[in-house]
């Protein structure tokens, strides 16, 4: 069967059906629905293309699933780390002596972070996208909450979805707008710079996008997993100081050459030593009360 941008809801059921047997069944399917997104990717992509039309111009949820293919037709590290998840549930079934095969598991690409439906004989359960990274101790915990009702057990699955990993995995289908290139331009020579003045040019260039949301808290983010640095809308605001967004992406790159530190299983990324790096920015202190105050400075007349 053939899909398209219509019935591509119908297609991510389908291969998350096909990954789940996979797992349970040991079959190798998995290879299957790997060659089988890669032809599909490319006939959507194709039929936008004679449509003449875009990725946007769809329903958010389509888009979304589309987001998701492309994620992981990118490279098979993506696809791999989606099957092992099916792999982890898998085994944390069986070490609580559940039939995996009763079971129906499918990742979901809106808010719910994990759902238990179904009926008591054939549970289906439904798991955030974003959450496919996690390691096999997270979905131990998860499953035992679920075999056994322990209500403490479900908290380490709500705990990682705070972490970058978790987070950056979200932005992947959620937003990222098409960029206009002359603002593109514009972000890549600011990175130019910042990486010889303060990097020695040693820092290999990200993507660089402008996110859609307008957030004043979360100015910049790095996503780790898909190397490429977001920064908010504000920044671009005439009344923003040069300076400020020159801070934002400087302080994002620094995650680029500090990474991810774990330490006693927690995620650190803000490390001391980080901070140290970043008191390398001429008037860091006075740059952070504005980028603190920015809402503010935007509203004044
Ligand atoms: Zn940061």
């Amino acid at each position: 069967m053939s899909y398209s941008i219509n019935n591509i809801n119908r297609y991510w059921e389908e291969i998350n059906k096909l990954l789940w047997n996979s797992a349970t069944r040991d079959d190798e399917q998995d290879h299957i629905v790997k060659n089988s997104i890669k032809r599909n990717v490319d006939s959507i992509l194709r039929d936008i293309k004679i449509q003449r039309s875009s990725i946007e111009s769809f329903k958010i949820p389509s888009q979304r699933i589309l987001k998701a293919l492309l994620c992981l037709n990118e490279n098979d590290s993506n696809f791999n780390a989606f099957y092992l998840a099916f792999s982890h549930i898998n085994r944390a079934l069986k070490h609580f002596e559940e039939a995996p095969m009763r079971y129906n598991v499918t990742f979901c690409l809106n808010k719910t972070l994990w759902k238990k439906e179904g009926t008591k004989h054939h549970p289906q359960l439904s798991l955030n996208f974003a959450a496919h990274r996690a390691p096999y101790e997270v979905w131990e915990k998860l499953v035992e909450h679920l075999v056994t009702g322990r209500p403490k057990a479900a908290r380490a699955f709500e705990e990682y979805s705070k972490t970058p990993e978790f987070l950056a995995l979200l932005e992947v289908y959620r937003s990222l707008p098409p960029q206009n290139p002359q603002e593109q331009d514009l972000l890549n020579e600011l990175f130019d710079e910042i990486n010889a003045e303060f990097f020695q040019k040693k820092l290999q260039k990200p993507r660089i996008v402008w996110a859609q949301r307008h957030a004043y808290r979360q100015l910049g983010r790095y996503n780790f997993s898909h190397d490429y640095i977001s920064l908010s809308p504000v920044l671009k605001h005439p009344k923003t100081p040069r300076a400020a967004l020159k801070f934002v992406l400087f302080h994002e790159m620094l995650h680029i050459v500090h990474g991810i530190k774990k330490q006693n299983g927690r995620a650190h990324t803000h490390t001391p030593q980080f901070k140290r790096d970043e008191a390398r920015f001429p008037n860091h202190r006075e740059i952070e009360n504005i980028l603190s105050r920015l809402s503010e400075i935007h509203s004044e007349p």
